[in-house]
């Protein structure tokens, strides 16, 4: 719970959007909710938090953002409890790395619990937006930019926080067939691969559209040195059974460190499953799959969920995995994690933050 209450306007939508959306058929980040939150700092602190109806902004050509892009972006989601209360799936965590974005671009800080009473309190607002269905949630989408307009490459002396929320359904609806990159890189060493930093995404976009003409689903990244060891999953982390144990790649300035990934991890060390956070070499993968070792192979992350791996491409060879749905993990992972996030189960770990 946070301490002191943030003083934020509320102007509301005039009408509602709300029956302009099919539920049933819900593109994942194309449909918005009735309000956004909006602040900005400037005079070294945040001001002037709002919530307003969702709509356009206005904005300088010389916004030092679209020059040299001093932007980055946080994601996750609320959730309708079988209770019909209201929660946010660990914020905190969302808050924590959203600093750490904002350090290493340069940008300043936004306290924990402005943070997290921002996005409760546009939540609350647009609740009735929160699909009431498996597999769905509002997803929520914090992220800050530059907006001094001013030429040169410094940092902006003034910002803008913002929030939209998205009802969403699965992001992915099937199991994957991905490609190990050999040639791209997402991030390097010394670089800002940890951030959730929009020029991130810039890069990885070319890659992920020759991967997918090539008729893969996803990308494989490995480290930018020497394309030996497995690093993420697309915009997820990834993670394998080898051996019975649940093997991921270790946390480095190259990787997003997940808040899904850390969840999984930590259920899967209350269950007493082995867990190993080390360097992945695309050999050990692939030796895996032939000799049997290896039985599963998924992606994990909030828009991604948990998502499974049926086929890796490397080199132009195929190599197939087991069938997922037989798995020993990502089925159960799915299952108990979905059922703390939809209230079903007792909140062990206090993950929920109710709204
Ligand atoms: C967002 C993201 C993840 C997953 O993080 P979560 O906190 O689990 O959503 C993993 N890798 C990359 C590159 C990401 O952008």
């Amino acid at each position: 719970m946070v301490s002191d209450t943030l003083d934020i306007q509320i102007s509301k939508a005039a009408t509602s959007r709300l029956s302009t959306i099919n539920f049933e058929n819900l593109v994942f980040g194309k449909s918005f909710s009735d309000h956004m939150l909006v602040a900005d700092y400037a005079d070294g602190q945040w001001q002037n938090f709002q919530i307003l109806p969702y709509g356009e902004m206005m904005m300088s050509p010389a916004m030092s953002v679209l020059h040299y892009g001093q932007t980055f972006f946080e994601g996750l989601k609320a959730y309708k409890l079988a209770d019909g209360r209201v929660s946010i799936f660990r914020p905190n965590k969302n808050a924590e790395r959203f600093n750490k974005s904002a350090e290493r671009l340069c940008m300043p800080q936004l306290p924990e619990d402005l943070f997290i009473q921002s996005i409760a309190a546009l939540v609350e607002v647009d609740q009735q937006f929160i699909p009431n269905k498996a597999n769905h949630s509002l997803y929520i989408r914090p992220f800050m930019f530059a907006t001094e307009a001013a030429l040169g490459v410094h940092p902006s002396s003034t910002y803008r926080f913002c929030v939209l929320t998205c009802p969403v359904g699965p992001f992915f609806s099937k199991n994957l067939k991905v490609k190990v990159e050999t040639e791209f890189s997402r991030a390097c060493d010394g670089g800002f691969g940890f951030a959730k930093a929009a020029g991130n995404y810039a890069g990885s976009m070319l890659p992920a559209k020759k991967a997918a003409e090539e008729g893969f689903d996803q990308l494989i990244w490995t480290d930018s040195r020497e394309h030996v060891y497995v690093e993420e999953l697309g915009a997820a982390n990834i993670v394998f059974v080898i051996d019975g144990k649940m093997v991921t790649p270790s946390t480095r300035d190259t990787i997003l460190k997940g808040v899904t990934r850390d969840s999984i991890l930590a259920l899967a060390r209350s269950w007493n499953v082995p867990v190993e956070e080390r360097r992945v070499a695309v050999t050990e993968v692939l030796e895996g799959i032939k000799n049997g070792k290896l039985t599963e192979a998924f992606g994990v992350g909030t828009a991604a969920t948990i998502t499974s791996i049926v086929e890796i491409g490397f080199n132009g060879e195929i190599f197939a995995l087991p069938n997922p749905a037989k798995g020993e993990f990502a089925p159960k992972l799915r299952r108990v994690l979905d059922d703390i996030k939809y209230g079903r189960t007792e909140d062990l770990n206090n993950w929920n933050y109710i709204v």
